[in-house]
């Protein structure tokens, strides 16, 4: 039992199936809450980059729902401002304590920066603390997979993982956390003293974030409203498995990319900040997936196991291969020749390439920080092999930037995979900015909410605007070319083009590189 143990803070904003906290609570007498944000960079998950409003926000209100739910039980989350480095082991130092308990992270800038604190800790206070991280944000520690890989090395392809996956059983949640021990003695007034106006809950604005009325005022309009939170997590959580014949038989390339409200379950920020256990949601979905003849429900990778089963493969992938957010000295990467224009990227970013079902994407991910999967897909491959052929390095800082569930691994994962460039090989596939679309939205709809100066168009025209007559455009009161650019590519050129360099590239490198006869049979697309 310990006399003071600290509970950092990091995701695992939650109080049901937080192993970390549970453990924390039952082996000390007294307990520090703390969370620590950086005010150069709060939030970051690759170092230094801050994250845009909608997901400091989302973070913020997780943050202020455990600190009220801690003050119900006489308690509170401790806020400092200032480097983790600096911060954790003043804290350990200044409290005395002689545990810090924490949930790890797979990502590979984060298990950097805390071998650091760790390192920074031990010289400040040598071994007198314990230094107890907890693999708990994924359904199993990476340490466990990769002992079921062939030589420590992760599977090239997601069937591969399959195996490794349904050798192992997810284990059971524990118990929801009801009570936690009081603050060490005299906790609050030492705190104060030492870091004065450092210890306080900061507003976006404390932390540099400007207009944010006018930043947040769409974040509900893709149909679901991040409202940060294990409260909100759970809620909705609750509504997803109440549907039970969709979860049953829910597949992924079934759903669509310009629905006009999320049609998956929208968990993702959830889940990527804590607020809903990744084993919750898996324990929850075997529930339904009990009530149904196994022959009705759908499988991995398509189901919606399937999709928590891909994070745990992305989390495996950044976990296990050096470099894994970059092109070069990665191992599992293709390297291509991508050109690098910051006009063709900020044309992307803004919505300006001239394809109004790219740009209304772009809109919403943008006004609200989420994208459909496939939307996902869509404008990522647009931006890379696609079209535009830039770099899925810059294309993923974009994302990790706007996106409300951004998480390091996942997000280099499926960028390499949409770019072609690892994970999948088929680029001679691609996504068309015009017929994808049109799909699963004929007449538009998708496009006139997010861009409603289309709102008039014919549904002949919506998703080529620039086909339509002069007549049309002025009644419609969108001139291309004046009101709305011309398409910055002509996608039928170009995406042959970028084909045939892609093709040269992997001709350059057919030696050396697990292609194309470990290419996965299965398809994320
Ligand atoms: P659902 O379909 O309901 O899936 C349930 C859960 O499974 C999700 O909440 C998520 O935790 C997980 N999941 C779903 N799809 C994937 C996938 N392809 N890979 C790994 N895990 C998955 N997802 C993120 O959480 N963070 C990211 O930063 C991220 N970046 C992406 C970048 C690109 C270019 C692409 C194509 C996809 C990215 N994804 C990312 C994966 C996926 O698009 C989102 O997880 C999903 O759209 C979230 O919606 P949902 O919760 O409704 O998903």
């Amino acid at each position: 039992m310990h006399d003071v143990s600290i509970h950092w803070y990091r995701n695992g904003l939650r109080f049901h199936d937080n192993p970390t906290l549970l453990d924390a609570c039952q082996q000390s007498k007294t307990m520090l809450p703390l969370y620590v944000i950086d005010p150069d960079a709060p939030f970051a998950q690759t170092q230094g980059l801050r994250p845009a409003c909608i997901r400091a926000n989302f973070v913020m209100e997780s943050i202020q729902e455990v600190d009220k739910k801690l003050r119900n039980m006489n308690s509170q989350m401790i806020v400092i401002l200032g480097k983790p480095k600096q911060v954790i082991p003043e804290v350990v130092a200044l409290l005395g304590a002689s545990a810090l308990f924490y949930e790890q992270e797979a990502a590979a800038p984060i298990r950097k920066a805390d071998a650091e604190i760790l390192q920074e800790l031990k010289s400040k206070v040598g071994t007198d603390c314990d230094c107890k991280g907890y693999p708990t944000h994924s359904l199993h520690p990476m340490e466990l997979y990769l002992s079921k890989c062939k030589g420590n090395v992760a599977p090239s392809s997601y069937g591969a993982f399959t195996k490794i996956f349904n050798s192992l059983k997810v284990p059971k949640e524990v118990e929801e956390v009801t009570q936690v021990p009081p603050l060490p003695e005299d906790a609050l007034r030492k705190l104060k003293d030492k870091f004065g106006e450092q210890l306080r809950l900061p507003s976006l604005e404390d932390l540099g974030y400007e207009n944010t009325k006018e930043k947040l005022k769409n974040r509900a309009k893709g149909g679901i409203d991040f409202i940060g939170g294990e409260d909100a997590g759970l809620a909705l959580l609750r509504y997803m498995m109440s549907r039970k014949q969709w979860v049953a038989t829910f597949e992924k390339p079934n759903t669509s990319p310009n629905a006009l409200k999320v049609d998956t379950t929208g968990l993702s920020p959830y889940v990527k900040h804590g607020c809903v256990s990744p084993r919750t949601f898996y324990h929850q979905l075997s529930k339904v997936y009990a009530q149904f003849n196994s022959k009705e429900i759908s499988k991995p990778p398509v189901s919606l196991h399937g999709q928590l089963m891909w994070r745990e493969y992305n989390y495996l992938m950044g976990y296990s291969t050096p470099n894994f957010h970059q092109m070069a000295d990665n191992p599992v990467m293709r390297q291509i020749p991508w050109d690098d224009d910051p006009q063709l990227l900020s044309v992307w970013e803004n919505s300006q390439t001239g394809y109004p079902f790219i740009d209304a994407l772009m809109t919403q991910f943008r006004e609200t920080g989420f994208l459909h999967h496939l939307g996902r897909h869509a404008v990522a491959c647009f931006l890379t092999r696609g079209d535009l052929w830039q770099s899925w390095e810059k294309g993923a800082e974009v994302f990790e930037y706007y996106l409300v569930d951004a998480d390091w691994s996942i997000n280099n994962f499926n960028w390499q995979w949409l770019s072609c460039s690892a994970h999948f090989y088929q680029y001679f596939r691609c996504y068309s900015p015009v017929a994808f679309g049109k799909k699963t939205d004929p007449d538009g709809t998708y496009i006139r909410k997010w861009l409603p100066m289309f709102k008039d168009m014919p549904s002949k025209f919506i998703y080529e605007p620039w086909e339509a007559p002069l007549a049309v455009q002025e009644k419609c009161g969108v001139i291309i070319g004046k009101d709305y650019p011309y398409p910055i590519v002509d996608h039928k050129i170009v995406s042959k083009d970028n084909m045939s360099r892609m093709k040269e590239a992997y001709d350059s490198q057919k030696n050396g590189l697990p292609m194309p006869e470990s290419q996965p049979v299965e398809t994320n697309e």
